[in-house]
């Protein structure tokens, strides 16, 4: 299955939402096997890759203690242009900000004549959407157990003036414990000013919140994490987002339209499909608060995992 690209472009007419870019992607040369930054200061050992995402590869690699961390390596050819560099920068610069246990902890940034480099924590089993594809759908106990902290990061980003702009399955990351980890910060903003509104049409199809794509007059604000936060949970327990269709096209109108539903062959609480459609409200400011999320009856009344095995990769675990 075809990855969902990124899309991101300046406000147009709301008819046409932009489609994601099918850049013909030329392979850049692998950074060095010792990875060492101008001064000296710092040298990692270079061990495998993780993962290439729009415009980085990550790399699992060692410090000068032994210690594992992932590299996110951007070639300097690919930073031409002034917006691709200002777009770096804010990555940086907010990823930098954010220190919370269900965010990717930032280490260090450095550059080389080729690269820029950043040390990020290490997520050891991979992202939600790898372990939703070995698994097809998770069980409402998993799904309250990777939504609270999911919630919490979020909660965290927000209260901090951050919008992540890029929530989805592909961007939450697994440590070690099964730790929900959020990264990529590629497409996250940072509200300066009380009441300022975004006006970039960004994100990736499945996820984007309706007002993203239809009311770029009036722009967008925190709540399009909510949403995409509703689209995460229907996705987790059904087992594919619920605007999907063949084309992009064909998602934006399925969006604009609100139009999704359960599957009849699938059992899906009555709570779960509630909270669902609160949080699947087109119009943004009537969508419930992250509080006013976890308030609901489908984590108030459910089982919650303290932990979730690591056996979950291959096994439908059983909490009761
Ligand atoms: P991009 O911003 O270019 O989309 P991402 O940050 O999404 O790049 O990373 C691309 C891929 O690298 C991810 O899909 C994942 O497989 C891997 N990856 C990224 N960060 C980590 C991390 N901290 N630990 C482990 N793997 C990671």
């Amino acid at each position: 299955k075809q990855k969902q690209p990124q899309v991101q472009a300046t406000a147009q007419a709301p008819s046409s939402p932009p489609l994601p870019r099918q850049n013909a992607k030329v392979t850049p040369p692998s950074p060095p096997r010792v990875i060492v930054d101008k001064h000296s200061t710092l040298q990692f050992v270079r061990v495998g890759l993780l993962g290439e995402g729009g415009f980085a590869r990550v790399y699992e690699v060692k410090d000068i203690d032994g210690e594992r961390v992932a590299c996110k390596v951007v070639t300097k050819s690919s930073l031409k242009t002034k917006k691709a560099k200002t777009k770096l920068y804010a990555e940086i610069k907010i990823h930098k900000s954010l220190d919370h246990p269900n965010i990717v902890q930032f280490q260090e940034c450095f550059e080389d004549d080729e690269n820029v480099y950043m040390t990020l924590e290490l997520c050891h089993n991979g992202s939600l959407m790898d372990l939703l594809r070995r698994r097809r759908r998770f069980t409402e106990p998993e799904a309250r157990y990777f939504m609270i902290q999911l919630l919490g990061a979020c909660h965290y980003m927000h209260t901090h003036q951050v919008i992540h702009r890029d929530l989805k399955l592909g961007n939450i990351f697994l440590d070690s414990n099964m730790n929900v980890k959020v990264g990529d910060f590629g497409l996250a903003a940072l509200i300066e000013n009380p009441g300022e509104r975004k006006k970039t049409i960004c994100g990736t199809p499945n996820y984007i919140a309706p007002e993203v794509l239809f009311d770029t007059a009036n722009g967008h604000s925190f709540e399009v994490d909510t949403w995409s936060i509703g689209v995460i949970l229907y996705t987790l327990v059904v087992g594919r987002p619920p605007f999907q269709t063949k084309d992009v096209k064909a998602i934006y109108k399925r969006i604009r339209d609100n139009e999704y539903e359960f599957p009849a062959d699938r059992p899906i609480s009555i709570e779960a499909q509630d909270l669902i459609q609160q949080i699947l409200t087109p119009d943004p400011s009537q969508r419930p608060t992250l509080h006013e999320i976890l308030d609901h009856r489908f984590f108030t009344h459910g089982i919650i995992p303290a932990y979730i095995p690591h056996s979950v990769h291959d096994q439908v675990p059983d909490f009761r």
